[in-house]
């Protein structure tokens, strides 16, 4: 099994065109995730069918009942949350509880329960591409990272021995994205030439660099900024990490996903450079996986 992430440290840099392209051009049979849990949308690039959908629960949220609070404030003291009001009964705010349980433990009267609370939605979809494992976060909820490795575990079960678990991964350098790095064979970071762009991937690289696994970085829309490209390619070289591409700015792209399709299916420039990015990585990796020991892909 090779498992590969399509991650950015910022957002907007092309990452999830880049996934659709790769999954498109796979012709190996593969699991597809989308690890973006705040904002799922690798299947509106594919014809997809939800297959399954099941609640998602996170953390534990207070829950106070008044027929035997007293009145007494402490559990507002001792939250360190502030997630506690007194707007005529003791009410607890789930959008900032954080489930430490301490307002439970310390109720004079034992008026407070800790209880499980649905923190967004696991779904199962069928795309012509394989099944595709994708998520909603409720907003306001603090549980993403938890949640993308319910959607990365359940991408591992959907098939005994897929050949391929290609995750569409968040933007930034928090949790989901620690969640989504973490076991991953290899991550592909799509950046683009801009100073917040370069800034975000030092930081999406310091962060990968923890886990261990293979770093490759592609440069999307190269051409419209050439003295910052040439800052990403110098820090790439310092740091010893491989540009294995460099992606042309391509209005069909934009024009792809106004139509809900893969670039791949475009004859563009950008269409054309993912392919031979695809069999670059595909070649890389599955001469890594044999390094392992593994059997060959079917
Ligand atoms: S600690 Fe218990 S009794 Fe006191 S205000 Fe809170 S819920 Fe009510
Ligand atoms: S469980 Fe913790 S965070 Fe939630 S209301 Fe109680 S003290 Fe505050």
């Amino acid at each position: 099994m090779i498992k590969l992430a399509v991650i950015s440290g910022k957002g907007g840099t092309g990452k999830t065109m880049v996934t659709a392209a790769l999954a498109d051009l796979n012709q190996r049979s593969q699991v597809l995730a989308d690890c973006d849990v705040d904002a799922a949308n690798l299947q509106l690039l594919f014809q997809s069918q939800m297959i399954s959908r099941e609640p998602f629960h996170g953390l534990e949220s207070a829950i106070i009942d008044a027929s035997q609070c007293r009145a007494c404030g402490l559990c507002q003291e001792l939250c360190r949350f502030g997630a506690i009001h007194n707007g005529g009964v003791y009410q607890v705010d789930r959008m900032h509880c954080e489930g430490c349980g301490v307002c439970e433990n310390q109720c004079p009267e034992g008026a407070i329960t800790m209880a499980k609370v649905q923190n967004g939605e696991l779904f199962v979809s069928e795309t012509e591409k394989g099944t595709l494992v994708h998520a909603r976060l409720f907003p306001g909820s603090g549980t993403s990272g938890l949640l993308v490795h319910k959607v990365k575990q359940k991408a591992e079960e959907m098939t005994p021995h897929p050949s391929w678990i290609l995750v569409d991964g968040p933007p930034g350098t928090g949790c989901p994205l620690i969640s989504t790095v973490s076991g991953m064979d290899a991550v592909l970071i799509v950046t683009e030439p801009s100073v917040s762009a370069l800034h975000d991937l030092r930081r999406v690289v310091t962060v990968c660099r923890r886990f261990g696994p293979r770093i490759m970085v592609l440069i999307n829309r190269y051409d419209l900024e050439a003295d910052v490209c040439q800052q990403i390619h110098d820090y790439c070289d310092n740091q010893g990490l491989r540009v294995i591409a460099q992606l042309p700015f391509d209005p069909q792209v934009i024009e792809a996903v106004r139509k809900g399709m893969p670039i791949t299916r475009f004859d563009s420039p950008a269409g054309k450079a993912l392919l031979h990015i695809w069999e670059d990585i595909n070649s890389e990796l599955v001469a890594n996986e044999r390094g392992r020991g593994e059997k060959p892909l079917p």
